[in-house]
């Protein structure tokens, strides 16, 4: 068709206008990008008491990643996993509020995710009980959180830039290096797991979002496993047997950009751990189940997006008493530091909140892609979740935990009743007060319900 000369300049206007209006698309739209998060050498590590000295160097490269999805209704959503051993909400809600100010997205449209990697620095205000960082510690890390939060952004705009035409469809497999780690002590999971005796509930199970361009190649892979991702304990960072599964994946597929999100594994271990070679063993057993899902009849996403994201508030069990704060701070024990950590955190919180130091606000999170739904909660969720909200809102759902605000191990009532780390004593490194009070799942479980309830409904 020739257009009159005068009329060109309109007609360009025109289809400006067309492509940036929410015009319904015949397809959903994806979009990838990442970035490095890798921090310098010389910042403190986090997730481990017993290391004494700052990183040492780099032995994988960290990374933010972002996956965009929009449904043909033009309903957008964003995706931030990263290779992090935790997120703190101040940073998920930062970075969730300048996407929303700059795309026009809702809260609920912005979910992050961390891998859980020991790997990685210390942050502030995550996992405060774990050791007082020297005053330059704490500037580099505070600089650090200051830098990813720009890369967050950076790599969301960019995937929301390369939103295209895909067609998404997921599936299952299952991987078996992770176990149970409250019921098997670790000499024994060799000989268990051959002789198929792993006591304890776990979840092999392995979800797979496959993200393909309209003529068929793999522009987005996204995989979860609910397993602990602490292969390694050295002084190098490393975004451990999930950065390796990513890396392998990445090399395997050509041009895709592969993302890990961590499912509910506060109480599974991989196991056997210790060395780079025994992490990238995993990364490729991780893999390996992710190309077999990918090889399966996958099931594709149509319909459309919807999100929420709400909060609650958990209630810690007690104050600490002066005399256990002053044990703490002063008691010859193993990990001393830790526990002066602990007693210092706690005050400080007591100190600038009151009793409101007693309570957390915790937030949940739903997104609906067509038939299938995520729940990204935060906190170190055990397994029992999983399974309770899949056997409660069916299978189409996976759970993520690690999500918006890592804050403490989130124990189901029979593993809080149990106590022990995941139920009790990890609260310590993690500069809460004490152990939740009774009542959290419950809680939990029924405000998830019904955000997937109410997303799953037709508006
Ligand atoms: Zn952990």
């Amino acid at each position: 068709m020739r257009t009159h000369p005068l009329l060109r300049p309109v007609v360009a206007l025109l289809a400006t206008w067309a492509s940036l209006s929410a015009a319904p698309a015949e397809s959903w739209r994806a979009g990838a990008a990442r970035e490095e998060i890798t921090p310098p050498a010389g910042l403190w590590m986090t997730g481990y008491a017993v290391r004494t000295r700052p990183a040492e160097g780099t032995a994988q490269p960290l990374w933010v990643k972002a996956l965009a999805l929009a449904d043909p209704a033009g309903n957008r959503g964003v995706l931030l996993t990263l290779d992090l051993c935790g997120i703190s909400r101040e940073i998920s809600d930062r970075v969730a509020a300048e996407i929303g100010r700059r795309h026009g997205l809702p809260r609920s449209a912005v979910m992050t995710n961390v891998s859980h990697t020991h790997c990685s620095p210390a942050m502030p205000g995550i996992i405060t009980g774990l050791r007082i960082l020297p005053p330059d510690g704490e500037q580099k890390s505070a600089a650090y959180v200051r830098a990813l939060e720009e890369k967050m952004i950076r790599a969301a705009d960019a995937a929301l830039a390369a939103l295209a035409p895909a067609t998404l469809a997921w599936a299952e497999d299952e991987a078996h290096f992770g176990y149970n780690r409250r019921e098997n002590p670790a000499t024994d999971v060799p000989g268990q797991r051959a002789a198929g005796k792993l006591k304890g509930p776990f979840d092999p199970r392995v979800p797979v979002l496959a993200v393909r361009t309209t003529d068929g190649a793999l522009k987005a892979l996204l995989v979860s496993y609910a397993c602990h991702n602490t292969t390694l304990q050295f002084y190098q960072w490393h975004g451990d047997y999930a950065g390796s599964a990513q890396v392998e994946l990445e090399k395997r597929h050509p041009g895709a950009t592969v993302l890990f999100a961590a499912g509910c594994g506060a109480d599974a271990n991989p196991a056997p751990r210790g060395t780079v070679e025994l992490a990238d063993q995993h990364g490729r057993a991780l893999a390996d189940a992710a190309d077999r899902a990918l090889a399966k009849p996958m099931t594709p996403i149509a319909g459309r997006f919807a999100s929420a994201l709400e909060d609650i508030t958990l209630n810690f069990a007690r104050r600490p008493t002066e005399e256990q704060l002053r044990t703490a701070r002063e008691k010859e024990q193993p990990n001393k530091e830790m526990h002066q950590a602990w007693a210092a955190a706690v005050t400080e919180k007591f100190r600038s909140h009151g009793d409101a130091a007693l309570r957390h606000t915790y937030p949940i999170q739903a997104w609906k892609l067509g038939a299938l739904s995520w729940v990204a909660l935060g906190g170190e969720v055990v397994v029992d979740y999983t399974f309770r909200l899949r056997h409660e809102l069916g299978e189409n759902l996976w759970v993520f935990g690690y999500s918006t605000d890592v804050m403490a191990y989130i124990p189901s009532e029979r593993v809080l009743k149990e106590g022990r780390y995941e139920g009790d004593t990890s609260m310590v490194p993690y500069g809460q007060p004490s152990a939740w009070a009774p009542g959290l799942e419950e809680a939990i479980i029924g405000k998830t319900r019904e955000l997937v309830t109410r997303t799953r409904s037709p508006k």
